[in-house]
C-alpha cells in the first residue's frame, strides 16, 4: 500500500472491525499483525483428519442483544441457527445449566413450578448446596482461587431463571458462521483499501521512528507491552488445551460439558462438531475431535486469556492508560488493550464506537 491513512495494530475481532469501518470510510488502513494468522483467540483450524472446524482457543459462540453489531457482522458471514446449551457434570450425574428449573429439580428430586423456585432457593441450605455442587469447584479451578475472592460479576455471567428455557446465553441472535469463523475475518480484511502483515509485531518507537511516524494508530495488544511492562505486568489467567481425535460418531452429545467438581484437573471438554448441526456428513461420520481445557497460572511469556481484575491490577491498568492517553493518535481497544472481559459482540461494539468517536473520520 503507498499511502497509509491509519496503522491498526493487532487483528483479532475488535481490530478487524475498526480496520473495515475505516476502509469503509475511505481511509488506507495497514493492519500489523504479530501472529501468523489474523482473527485472534477466535482463530479456528480445519482439523486435517476430519475437516472439524476446531477453535483452538476454546469454543466460541458469537450472541449479542446488540442490533447494530448483529447486522454488522452478517454482512460478511451468514450464521448457522447454533443456539448454545451447556451441561455440567457432577458426581457422575448430567444437567442442564444454566440455573433454572430443570437442573434445580433433578439435583434435588423436586418438581417446582415456576414460581415456586425463588423460595426454594431461599430456603435453608439449597442454595449453597447448588453453589458447592456447580460453582465452588469449577471457579476455583478456572480462577485458581476460591469463589469468594473473585469478582462477583463473572459468576453473574452464567443466568439464573426460574423456566425450562437452558439456552446457556439470554441473548436471542445466535450462531457460528456456516462457513468457519476464519471466513468472518477473511472477509472483513478483504477491501481495497486493507493491506495485512501477519508476523509483524507493533512498537510505539519503532512506529515512531518509521516513515509512518504522526499516522493514527488503534492498538488491541497488550496494553503494557505497548509500554514495554515500565510499571510491571498486569496479570492474567491461562489455558491449557488437550486435543483428541477419537472414532466415535458422538463422544458427549453436546459441544461444551462442564465438570464441575474440584477434583477432575479440567474445567470443561469441547466437542466440536456440534457448533455445526447443519452439516449431516460431519454428524453421521464415526470420527469426532474433542479437546480438554485446563486452567493454568499465568506467567510472563503465556498466552493471557482471561484478565484478573483485583484492586491491584485496576491501579496498574489506570497508570498504562494514563500513558496511552499521552500519546497522539492512539486509540486502545479490545480485550488485551483494555484489559476486560468481553465477548465478540461486545468488542465488535467497542470498535464501531471507536471509529465514531475517534477523529480520524469526519
Ligand atoms: N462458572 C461455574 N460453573 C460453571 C460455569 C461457570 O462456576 O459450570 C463460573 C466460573 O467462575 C466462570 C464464570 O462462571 O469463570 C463465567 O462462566 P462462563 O461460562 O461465562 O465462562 P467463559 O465461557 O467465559 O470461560
Amino acid at each position: 500500500m503507498q499511502n497509509v491513512d491509519v496503522v491498526v495494530a493487532g487483528a483479532g475481532i475488535w481490530g478487524c472491525t475498526v480496520a473495515r469501518c475505516l476502509a469503509e470510510r475511505g481511509r488506507r488502513v495497514l493492519v500489523l499483525e504479530s501472529r501468523s494468522a489474523v482473527g485472534g483467540n477466535v482463530r479456528c483450524e480445519s482439523d486435517p483428519d476430519t475437516g472439524i472446524e476446531v477453535h483452538v482457543y476454546g469454543s466460541h459462540i458469537f450472541h449479542t442483544h446488540l442490533d447494530d453489531v448483529w447486522r454488522f457482522v452478517r454482512r460478511f458471514v451468514e450464521f448457522n441457527g447454533y443456539q448454545h446449551k451447556v451441561m455440567a457434570r457432577y458426581r457422575g450425574k448430567t444437567y442442564f445449566l444454566p440455573l433454572g428449573l430443570p437442573l434445580v429439580n433433578k439435583f434435588f428430586g423436586v418438581e417446582l413450578a415456576p414460581g415456586e423456585l425463588p423460595a426454594f432457593m431461599a430456603e435453608g441450605t439449597h442454595r449453597a448446596q447448588i453453589f458447592d455442587a456447580f460453582f465452588r469447584g469449577y471457579t476455583s479451578k478456572q480462577w485458581g482461587r476460591p469463589p469468594e475472592e473473585i469478582d462477583p460479576t463473572i459468576i453473574q455471567r452464567v443466568p439464573v431463571r426460574a423456566t425450562y428455557d437452558v439456552n446457556y446465553f439470554n441473548d436471542y441472535n445466535q450462531g457460528i458462521p456456516l462457513t468457519g469463523y476464519n471466513s468472518l475475518f477473511d472477509r472483513m480484511l478483504d477491501h481495497p483499501n486493507i493491506a495485512v502483515e501477519c508476523n509483524r509485531a507493533f512498537d510505539l518507537a519503532g512506529h515512531a521512528a518509521s516513515p509512518l511516524a504522526g499516522v493514527p494508530v488503534f492498538y488491541s495488544g497488550p496494553i503494557d507491552r505497548l509500554f514495554g511492562y515500565r510499571y510491571g505486568e498486569l496479570p492474567w489467567r491461562s489455558l491449557a488445551f488437550e486435543r483428541e481425535t477419537l472414532d466415535v460418531a458422538d463422544f458427549q452429545g453436546t459441544s461444551v460439558v462442564n465438570y464441575t467438581e474440584a477434583e477432575v484437573p479440567y474445567t470443561r471438554i469441547h466437542e466440536f462438531k456440534h457448533y455445526h448441526p447443519e452439516d449431516a456428513d460431519s454428524m453421521a461420520r464415526a470420527k469426532t475431535v474433542i479437546m480438554r481445557e485446563y486452567p493454568r497460572a499465568w506467567k510472563s511469556g503465556d498466552e493471557p486469556y482471561y484478565p484478573v481484575n483485583t484492586p491491584e491490577s485496576q491501579s496498574l491498568l489506570e497508570r498504562y492508560r494514563a500513558e496511552a492517553a499521552k500519546v497522539k493518535g492512539l486509540t486502545v481497544g479490545g480485550r488485551l488493550g483494555e484489559y476486560r472481559y468481553y465477548d465478540m459482540d461486545q468488542s465488535v461494539g467497542r470498535a464501531l464506537a471507536a471509529v465514531e468517536s475517534c477523529g480520524v473520520i469526519g
